[in-house]
């Protein structure tokens, strides 16, 4: 495997990448017998923890009727059901394998409905590795341009430079910048996470998303909302029944199916019937794997109202306890972002608003804290992130409060 590991998300890892055999509830299982509570959570998809019994069961009685059978099935027509009474937006859906994959579609399905070809992005989103979304995701500050008209920097090298003409990367939480940008009448889409979760967590300003919502109803824009992080975590409806503003796309993956390899896109009925009727092609040979959908509804029938409740009271638990821990040690720090999913940045005394504000953070020394964690049995994502399960439970969180402290303590 080229660099030993099969996603480049998994590479450069402190103090090295880790061969895990199991997992089970909040933990992992490594090669050398170390219990780890898991806050990686597979990258976000294991809402339910890991190996919950009802996915087991439900995906085990599947197995018997087959693997792959390219014909439709009842469990994805099951499936797709729960995911429109629970999402706000989705008159209509369909699914994929992955989020980076579904993105694709929902620009695909923007162009066609608008004769447009541009599509504002924002700084920081990160929108899957397809070369017409990886820029601007995490540009070096000397390198992005002004704030105001952030200059394109690509993510990787080898992707298309041309594709970048068809974007224009916009600062988030500025509606000010966009009302102007879509005064032009060229742009195709608005494609953003609704809170921002992948490179930090930011909470849009009151009114911001109500704002864009208008501004793209009145210039025939189609508003999408990347939700593969947000969507099925931070509420049944994910970010659009949060803050209470419908898209006219969204986009789902990770805790879609707990871990399954299931994404996912809806929206308005007459932007998902130009798959079927507009000429606009969507494909893919695993869409509505039938194992994956036995997962999709297994998870989808899990999430409870109880079940948020209670990750919602032991991840504001672990929110505040980490406030405390960095404070008393005087390390300047914002623990921001939603109960299921938070973003740990050190270095930051006040919350970031947009990409600029959170590309001050202290990276070596918050990997020196992930470090430190992991030498104490708890893992974390280095870049910030801490996802939260059902399975993590008070006693679980206070350990894990504990490590933290310890942890603190060890880096001076
Ligand atoms: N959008 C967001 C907000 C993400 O966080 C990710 C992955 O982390 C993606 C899209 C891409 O999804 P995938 O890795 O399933 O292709």
């Amino acid at each position: 495997m080229a660099g030993g590991v099969n996603s480049n998300f998994r590479l450069n890892i402190s103090p090295t990448p880790l061969v895990i055999e199991r997992g089970d509830g909040a933990y992992l299982y490594d090669a050398d017998g170390n219990r780890l509570t898991d806050y990686y959570l597979g990258m976000g998809p294991m809402i339910l923890g890991h190996k919950p019994q009802v996915i087991v069961e439900a995906v085990t009685s599947q197995i018997e009727k087959g693997i792959l059978l390219a014909g439709q099935t009842a469990i994805e027509a099951e499936a797709a059901r729960l995911v429109c009474e629970m999402v706000p937006c989705a008159e209509r859906m369909r699914f994929g394998s992955s989020g980076s994959e579904v993105i694709q579609a929902a620009l695909r399905l923007a162009r066609a409905a608008t004769g447009r070809e541009k599509i504002v992005k924002f700084e920081g989103h990160y929108h899957g590795w397809f070369d017409n979304v990886l820029w601007s995701v995490a540009p070096p500050l000397d390198a992005a341009g002004p704030r105001e008209a952030p200059v394109p920097f690509a993510g990787s090298k080898g992707q298309l430079s041309t594709t970048a003409e068809a974007l224009a990367i916009l600062p988030w939480n500025d509606l000010a910048a966009l009302e102007k940008r879509l005064a032009v009448g060229d742009i195709a889409a608005v494609l953003m996470e609704a809170a921002m979760c992948n490179a930090g967590a930011i909470h849009p300003l009151p009114g911001y998303l109500e704002g864009v919502r208008d501004i793209c109803t009145r210039t025939g824009t189609i508003l999408i909302f990347d939700e593969v992080i947000t969507g099925f975590r931070i509420a049944p409806g994910g970010a659009q029944e949060y803050f209470g503003v419908t898209p006219d796309l969204a986009t789902f993956g990770k805790a879609i199916a707990n871990g399954f390899p299931v994404a996912a896109i809806a929206g308005r009925a007459d932007l998902m019937e130009l798959c079927a009727t507009g000429g606009v092609l969507h494909g893919g040979t695993y869409n509505a794997q039938p194992i994956a959908m036995a997962a999709t509804v297994a998870t989808l029938k899990s999430l409870t109202p109880a079940l948020y409740d209670a990750i919602a009271g032991n991840g504001t638990r672990l929110m505040d306890g980490l406030r405390t821990i960095f404070a008393s040690a005087g390390i300047p720090a914002s623990v921001t972002g939603f109960p299921q999913v938070f973003h740990v940045a050190f270095g930051l005394d006040t919350p970031a608003l947009d990409y600029r504000d959170l590309a001050r953070m202290n990276r070596p020394a918050y990997v020196a804290f992930a470090t430190a964690l992991l030498e104490r049995g708890v893992r974390v994502l280095e870049r910030g992130a801490w996802f939260m399960s059902s399975e993590h439970d008070q006693g679980i969180v206070d350990e894990t409060l504990a490590a933290a402290a310890d942890a603190v303590g060890a880096l001076r």
